[in-house]
């Protein structure tokens, strides 16, 4: 298709902002003819042998990736665009915004195999890429890495029972952990993204094309685009502390990967165990950072955290599924947890663990010594992505709300791990949540 060829569409049916000064038709990127698009090389040795991302409007012919940056942000850059509160042609200026801590490269990197859901090369677009930007190319980092001190109350409490002691480096007096923090958007790789969910491209990008009702044609008509910005949450990476030693498998590993679940992590309700298990992870990380091992060194800490609420559902279909489990006859019972999930939303969970262990291998990780976790798909996940796994450690029971009884027994059932037995069927049918109205 021409540039011509573009359907022009009558300023009538555009908002007022959109109109003018902009051009009257709307830019359909679904041709090829990009003049000055850099080729990229997925899962090449170098930042310079892969090539830039280049995900950003600025200049549409520089762009060489289907969608934009910032994950389901993109919408809102577009919102602003459109309420004429940012201008198109914004560059970001990237003046000390450079990562606090140099992370790889590692040998991960260049396996086009291990990571295909981020730009490995993501945090240091400046640096690799100065001559790009020089000449002209909108490059934006996906990662961003920077320091921060993270106070919790359950840290606190730690504290005072004489749990955790402040050492005045890794946890201050007040109770304070200091953490180095990464930011990380999405960015696939489609051809190995495929691969890992036993799909072909051609079926994966259709769909990808269809479900979201269209919204990227080049999904379909751009074959030659191999990388996708995906409009999905990204992750969040909390580091205690060096990073450097998280690809030293000397050292040990505490590592926790969590799935957001805004409710509990959040706003601390009961029905799960999600905060729990968070800060008890935290915990344990400070902890393992701290230990002193037969070399006199400490350990490391990771938390990893995905933005994939409810399961990747989305919070409406949890309440949805909270009230059909509070509802149905003989009450909230964990025999019945997974089948209420699915009725509402045709599968028990969409969190696809198949992508979730590249941050490990961005992050040089080949062993984790205690992971703080008990689902079988995250550890499965992890050990089949060739990472080894020390001990399981799981959540404490006095840890676990009353009404959470219910999702534990169940996820207990479905073969998450535990150190104690696994509840029966007949157990399984005891109605343990809380009604709706108590
Ligand atoms: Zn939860």
């Amino acid at each position: 298709m021409s540039e011509d060829a573009a359907p022009a569409v009558a300023p009538a049916a555009l908002p007022p902002s959109a109109q003018s000064p902009h051009p009257r038709h709307i830019r359909l990127t679904s041709h090829s003819g990009g003049f000055g698009a850099l080729p990229i090389r997925w899962g090449a040795v170098t930042a310079r042998e892969r090539g830039p991302l280049v995900g950003t409007t600025t200049n549409r012919a520089h762009r060489n990736v289907i969608g934009t940056h910032s994950g389901s942000y993109s919408v809102y850059r577009a919102l602003a665009v459109a309420a004429g509160a940012l201008s198109r042609e914004h560059k970001a200026d990237l003046t000390n915004t450079a990562p606090t801590d140099v992370i790889g490269p590692y040998p991960q990197w260049a396996d086009p195999g291990k990571i295909v859901s981020m730009d490995p090369w993501g945090a240091e677009v400046a640096r690799e890429y100065a001559t790009e930007l020089a000449a002209g190319y909108d490059i934006r980092p996906t990662i961003a890495v920077t320091k921060a001190h993270v106070i919790l109350p359950e840290v606190i409490e730690a504290v005072q029972k004489g749990r955790l002691k402040p050492d005045g480096k890794l946890l201050l007096e007040g109770g304070a952990a200091l953490v180095t923090k990464v930011a990380v958007e999405p960015v696939w790789y489609l051809p190995e993204v495929a691969k890992r969910f036993g799909c072909s491209e051609t079926d994966l990008r259709r769909v990808l094309f269809e479900e979201t009702g269209g919204m990227y044609p080049e999904l379909v008509t751009r074959s030659d685009l191999d990388v996708f910005l995906p409009p999905i949450g990204g992750q969040t990476v909390y580091i205690f502390g060096d990073p450097r030693d998280l690809a030293n498998p000397e050292v040990e590993l505490t590592a926790r990967v969590h799935d957001e679940c805004n409710g509990s992590d959040v706003f601390g309700s009961d029905i799960c165990t999600c905060r729990p298990y968070l800060t008890h992870a935290i915990e344990e990380c400070i902890l393992g950072a701290q230990a002193q091992e037969a070399g006199g060194r400490g350990g490391v800490g990771l938390v990893a955290y995905s933005r994939k609420e409810g399961r990747a559902l989305g919070e409406v279909t949890k309440f949805l599924v909270y009230n059909a489990r509070k509802r149905q006859v003989g009450g909230d019972t964990a025999d019945q947890y997974f089948a209420r999930t699915e009725c509402v939303a045709g599968v028990q969970d969409m969190r696809f663990q198949e992508l979730m262990p590249d941050v490990l291998h961005w992050l040089g990780i080949r062993k984790i010594h205690r992971l703080v976790s008990m689902s079988n798909m995250k550890y499965d996940a992890i050990t089949g992505s060739g990472i080894e796994v020390g001990v399981r450690v799981n959540i404490p029971d006095e840890l676990i709300p009353a009404d959470a009884r219910v999702e534990m027994d169940a996820k207990m059932a479905a073969g998450y791990f535990t150190p104690g037995a696994v509840p029966d069927a007949e157990e399984l049918k005891k109605a343990k949540g809380r009604g709706l109205d108590a």
